[in-house]
């Protein structure tokens, strides 16, 4: 008898993420691949959609690109094989070991056509906008897909897409060399930023973080300083470090209005602040703050091509995410010792990584 089911992790509404067993994706259509998961991170967002979403989920309201919405299975950072390839796939063959962009594109709008998929009209999100990878399959394009070299195991591959985010944030920057770099929390998203900064020349890389944990990640992967914002004035510190003026770039790397308004103190006049986290309430800010000090502020969403460039360094060894891994759990605990875990004990862990149950 042939196996039409598999466990994914399939959200339903906010505090409601099932695990459940849901029909097997169907053949990969045309220019597509199925992946049999090997890892798969929980982020930041999936955590955000679990506690307080629909942030990005679609409800009511189709995704133009994927015609879905909710339910829908979770999961965006993984790594895998290729399972079974679609029609018209070259260069990739059954086996291969890989990851993949999670941003699911038009190919046709202004952005798509001008290099900046990752803001594109009808984007697709895999794991929120499009069945993700909580899942022991997952359906994808093709041309989303990147080959791991021998020697990148594949539970390091699944952080290849928050080192994307980090990657990209530095690149919205624009040149960090020899800058003082100011990085606000020390999550996922703070440490590869952190990680990048060191690898894109930065002079000094500042931490902003609470939790002990988080303090100690944020040392072991290259910050040169941490700082506590609740037991010290972090703007004053780091004016008396900059010769009383801040930091020349920082990154917003929580997604709230108090740090983000902390992420733009820290700067010095025409310095830049690049916002990183993902905001879910409005803050009332001076935009005076902006006309006087000419200090700039830039978004940066996901990535758009940093996958590669990730690989190599990973491959080369000049980036480690070692570190960054804290917790290795099943699917079927996913709930528990993930999403529960991560509200509950955020400041002991960093990346929870999930294994798939395989499909008999
Ligand atoms: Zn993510
Ligand atoms: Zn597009």
């Amino acid at each position: 008898m042939p196996i039409s089911t598999m466990k994914a992790a399939v959200w339903h509404a906010r505090h409601d993420v099932r695990v459940e067993d849901v029909p097997l994706p169907p053949a990969p259509p045309a220019g597509w691949v199925k992946i049999r998961v090997a890892w798969c991170g929980i982020c930041g967002s999936d955590l955000h959609e679990y506690v307080a979403g629909p942030v990005f989920i679609p409800v009511g309201h189709p995704n133009p690109l994927t015609g879905r919405q909710s339910p829908l299975v979770l999961g965006h950072e993984f790594s895998g094989e290729i399972a079974e390839l679609g029609a018209d796939v070259t260069g990739l063959a059954v086996g291969d070991r890989v990851t993949a962009d999670a941003c699911q594109h038009c190919g046709k709008c202004y952005y798509c056509r001008h290099g900046m998929y990752n803001i594109c009209e009808k984007l697709a999100f895999t794991g929120l906008m499009n069945d993700g990878a909580f899942a022991s399959y997952v359906n994808v394009p093709a041309e989303l897909v990147y080959k791991l070299p021998a020697n990148v195991p594949l539970d390091a591959a699944a952080l290849v897409e928050p080192l994307s985010v980090g990657m990209h944030a530095i690149k919205q920057a624009g040149s960090i060399l020899g800058d003082t770099v100011v990085v606000v929390g020390a999550g996922t998203i703070g440490l590869c930023t952190i990680i990048c900064a060191r690898a894109a020349g930065a002079g000094r890389v500042i931490a902003l973080e609470t939790a002990a944990a988080r303090k100690d990640k944020a040392r072991a992967v290259g910050a040169t300083l941490v700082l506590d914002p609740k037991t010290s004035d972090v703007v004053a510190e780091i004016r008396k470090l900059t010769g009383g003026y801040g930091a020349d770039v920082s990154f917003e790397c929580i997604g709230s209005k108090n740090t983000a308004k902390l992420a733009f103190d820290v700067i010095r006049g025409a310095g830049r602040a690049v916002l990183v986290g993902v905001f879910s309430e409005p803050s009332t800010f001076n935009f005076l703050e902006i006309v006087a000090t000419e200090k700039r502020i830039i978004g940066s969403l996901a990535y758009n091509g940093e996958f590669a460039d990730v690989i190599a360094m990973l491959a080369d060894g000049r980036i480690d995410v070692a570190p960054l891994i804290t917790g290795r759990i099943g699917l079927k605990d996913i709930i528990s010792g993930g999403f529960e875990e991560l509200v509950h004990n955020k400041d002991q862990n960093v990346k929870i990584i999930v294994q798939p149950e395989p499909v008999a």
